[in-house]
């Protein structure tokens, strides 16, 4: 087993009678992408927040190269990057000045703190843009400015809470193309996220959460033969027949997932009668999730 970037192991964390994260087990082995899948609530940002101790968790372990936390938090903080979900930069301030200010922060060496700003606007492609104050940066530049930011101490290890949310498509193909970079340097990487195609695309492995837990975890290939089967069947029509299929699939012992206008019929394996007639497509990580959270796609 290669050595764990990240492990959690029984992670529990409670806001008063709210259980927030409720027996977590996590891996992130070193060198890999790990995608923390969840709906909303699931308990992503507050397993991220134990992770850089703003949260303390009330029971479990928690160790992150190879530092107990939150006992080691310090060094363990000294050694990864992280890439909040909320934009503080400041606006006031140029996009290379952000990065200096970190640098002081990271307590790079006065020798080295130029080399490392020059690094960190490569990696994020912001060099012609070193001097741009905050405030004119798109929303694309300011995330990928947040990402820099996190790199300029090179971190060993980067924690991103769902990279690319609220940005476009093109954007969002931008950030991932930074992300697979900072892979393919041997960087762990653990992202959560709720876009799916952005886990299919980057993780090595995913976990999905749901109400605290890990409900799977491994890698998406995997994951989706063993919980849905190789193929999909979908079977478009009106809301009463896709009622009267959805009972007939159930009965027959399929899994089923209804979208707006289709029911699919999931896990064809374990037929035991004659699969309706449908449209077949291989079946994929939406299912595995949906199958698990309970939750679809938003
Ligand atoms: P996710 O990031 O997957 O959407 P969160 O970790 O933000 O999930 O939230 C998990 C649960 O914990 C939610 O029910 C949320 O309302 C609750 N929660 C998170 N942070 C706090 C907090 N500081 N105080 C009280 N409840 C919280």
């Amino acid at each position: 087993m290669p050595p764990l970037a990240i492990r959690l192991h029984g992670v529990r964390k409670t806001y008063g009678a709210l259980v927030a994260v409720d027996g977590l087990d996590l891996v992130v082995p070193e060198g890999t992408c790990v995608g923390l899948l969840g709906p909303n609530g699931a308990g992503k940002s507050t397993t991220m927040r134990m992770l850089t101790a703003q949260a303390i968790p009330d029971a479990g372990e928690i160790e992150v190269l190879g530092h107990r936390l939150p006992g080691q938090s310090k060094s363990a903080r000294a050694l990864m990057g992280v890439v909040p979900q909320l934009d503080k930069l400041d606006t006031t301030l140029t996009v290379e000045q952000n990065l200096v200010v970190f640098t002081h922060l990271y307590r790079i060496r006065r020798t080295e703190r130029r080399a490392a700003v020059e690094r960190a606007l490569g990696i994020a492609n912001l060099a012609d843009r070193r001097d741009t104050r905050v405030d004119k940066l798109s929303g694309g530049m300011r995330r990928r400015l947040l990402i820099a930011r996190a790199l300029v101490h090179r971190p060993r290890l980067v924690l991103m809470d769902e990279p690319t949310v609220g940005l476009d498509p093109q954007v969002r193909q931008e950030i991932w193309a930074l992300i697979d970079a900072l892979r393919s340097e041997g960087v762990s990487i653990l992202m959560s996220t709720h876009y799916i195609e952005e886990a299919e695309r980057l993780a090595d492995t995913v976990t999905v959460m749901s109400h605290g837990r890990a409900v799977a975890a491994g890698v998406p290939d995997v994951l989706i033969a063993e919980h849905c089967g190789a193929e999909a069947v979908e079977v478009y029509g009106p809301p009463a027949r896709l009622a009267e299929v959805e009972a007939g699939a159930q009965a027959i012992g399929l899994r089923t997932r209804r979208t707006g206008t289709s029911v699919a019929l999931l896990r064809l394996q374990d037929a035991t009668g004659p699969v309706p007639p449908g449209e077949r497509r291989p079946a994929n990580l939406e299912d595995v999730f949906v199958l698990l959270t309970g939750e679809e796609i938003t």
